[in-house]
């Protein structure tokens, strides 16, 4: 019998019919929804929306395809974060000299509508093949600068056991690499994938595991996806959050305070949120990024520090992630700067002598 989770991977629906008869597109979309899965495919997580509600729009928004994804922008990119610019071998992006990212799959358990590999997720002929796979490992090998592998695709946890048994056996053999970490979508929307089994394997390469769980809104964190969370923590494998900031979604300082409040109360530390990136036709998710800074910089004072993410643009063509925020700390000398608080708003000029040392 196939293990639970993969049962459930299954019952993802994909077919726009079946989700006509859910209610969350139309009939005269349909025929639309055609053409745009030529382009993009579909995969609604079934079982997700019946614990957390059918037309709970947070979660609609974010999975279930729509017309407006037709609306290319000019602006917008089929590889917006450059990921082929930095790719020496398949499967593997090296754009920082001490990590680099490993994707030996593209499938992943639900498509996120907004996705900046979209040109590539869900086309399985893309998994990289036993000699790729080998090569890519190889390359890593051969790196000594590399100290941290990246696991992401794709979702890395929608692979079997046996194959992130074999990854991580051969991850274990290479002396430099000291971390290993996974980036997945998998805890929320396809929790029963987090078996002590998988949580064993992803131990077994004997480097430091690291767990990065991309969520996106609070009703994401039901008992199910609590309970995913709770066992890898008490597993002892560190874990942290990354958020996209959605339109409709999560565009405000309310509905990120309580997503990010529910992820610490969780153990989880939110790491990024991320703008989203030019990818095609994601235009209608995107809020200007004055707008966006403005609510990100409203957390700050409102929770505790290690509950605020680093909200991050990554420059188009693969230039790197960059950290943006309200300016807070304007210089006006040499010696003298200009804060500003983030409690009340009120200015304060500080001066900070520097003094010329005496030999
Ligand atoms: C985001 C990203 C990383 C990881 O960056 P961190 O800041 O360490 O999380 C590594 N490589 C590539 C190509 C990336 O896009
Ligand atoms: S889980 Fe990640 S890779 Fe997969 S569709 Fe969503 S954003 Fe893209």
């Amino acid at each position: 019998m196939a293990e639970g989770w993969i049962s459930e991977f299954k019952q993802g629906i994909c077919d726009p019919i079946d989700m006509e008869k859910r209610q969350w597109v139309t009939h005269e979309e349909l025929k639309v929804l055609e053409g745009l899965r030529e382009q993009f495919d579909f995969r609604v997580p079934a079982r997700f929306f019946d614990e957390i509600g059918q037309n709970n729009v947070s979660l609609t928004r974010q999975f279930v395809p729509s017309a407006e994804e037709l609306n290319f922008d000019e602006s917008e990119l089929r590889d917006p974060i450059g990921d082929q610019n930095w790719s020496p071998v398949e499967g593997i992006v090296h754009r920082y000299p001490d990590r680099v990212l490993l994707m030996p799959t593209y499938v992943c358990a639900s498509y996120c509508r907004f996705c900046f590999r979209r040109y590539k997720v869900s086309d399985a002929s893309q998994n990289l093949k036993a000699d790729a796979l080998s090569a890519a490992l190889e390359y890593i090998k051969v790196h000594q600068g590399i100290r941290e592998v990246i696991l992401t695709g794709g979702d890395p946890l929608t692979l079997s056991d046996s194959r992130l048994l074999k990854i991580a056996a051969k991850i274990r053999q290479i002396p430099h690499v000291e971390l290993l970490r996974i980036h997945t979508r998998i805890p929320t929307t396809l929790p029963s994938r987090i078996t002590a089994t998988l949580i064993a394997a992803l131990k077994s390469c004997g480097k430091a595991v690291w767990l990065v769980a991309h969520v996106n809104a609070a009703d994401e964190l039901n008992t199910l996806s609590q309970g995913a969370f709770t066992r890898l923590v008490d597993a002892g494998i560190p874990l942290l959050s990354q958020t996209v900031l959605l339109k409709g979604i999560n565009d405000s300082t309310d509905q990120l305070m309580s997503l990010f409040q529910a992820l610490v109360r969780l153990r989880v530390k939110p790491y990024y949120l991320h703008y989203p990136d030019l990818a095609q036709g994601t235009h209608h998710f995107r809020i200007p990024l004055e707008r966006a800074i403005e609510i990100y910089g409203s957390l700050r004072g409102q929770l505790s520090g290690f509950a605020i993410p680093e909200f991050v643009v990554d420059i188009p063509g693969g230039q790197g992630k960059i950290s943006v925020d309200v300016n807070r700390a304007k210089q006006i000398s040499a010696e003298t700067w200009e804060f500003q608080s983030p409690l009340t708003g009120k200015l304060t000029r500080v001066t900070y002598p520097i003094l010329t040392e005496i030999s």
